[in-house]
């Protein structure tokens, strides 16, 4: 069988972003970000995944190492306060302009890094969801196929909004994961 999953961004989307996150010990999860990765786990099966550019490894400014050390911090959260971690970590260290043009495909708007864990995990992208702050997150979601969920974004940005239309837009965490359970199990809150 393949896996329904749930896609996620990470700086803005599950954590604080002060910007080129690289020291585990500052890592602060969004409020209800465990709680909710935990309804989606429990009550649907949900695979979870992280699909994020990390430009700066390209850029000089940490490493992969410290990239893992960031994630592994996220998910020893997770398992402390809730009992739930995240499946899978992807993303992309290279940047146009510092990489070649082959090496940067990985980065969203593309959806290389999804396409990939699909295969990787086994995942039914059919039946996913990408969550996420940015309009490449949102384009990334929609390039592979995905129903996607905008949170987190910059107001005075909306006319991304219209561009992309994203299925939903929350203003929390909780509200993203409700409404992905709800459209999932036919609920259907979510615009067509
Ligand atoms: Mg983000």
């Amino acid at each position: 069988m393949s896996f329904p999953t749930i896609f996620f961004d990470r700086d803005n989307t599950l954590n604080v972003d002060p910007g080129y996150l690289s020291n585990p010990n500052v890592v602060e999860l969004f409020d209800g970000v465990g709680e909710g990765i935990s309804r989606l786990k429990n009550s649907c099966g949900f695979k979870i995944v992280v699909i994020s550019n990390q430009s700066g490894i390209a850029r000089g400014f940490f490493s992969k190492i410290e990239v893992d050390s960031v994630n592994e911090k996220i998910n020893q959260i997770l398992l402390d306060k809730n009992n739930v971690k995240i499946d899978a970590f992807y993303y992309c260290p290279f940047h146009p302009d510092f990489s070649s043009a082959e090496e940067s495909e990985c980065r969203k708007p593309s959806p290389m890094l999804v396409l990939k864990a699909a295969e990787e995990m086994d995942l039914d992208l059919s039946k996913s969801y990408f969550v996420g702050d940015k309009p490449s997150d949102i384009e990334c979601g929609i390039n592979a196929g995905l129903k996607t969920v905008l949170i987190n974004y910059e107001k005075e940005k909306i006319d991304f909004v219209e561009k992309y239309k994203p299925n939903f837009i929350v203003d929390n965490f909780l509200n993203a994961c409700d409404f992905i359970i709800a459209d999932y199990t036919g609920g259907k809150t979510f615009v067509e």
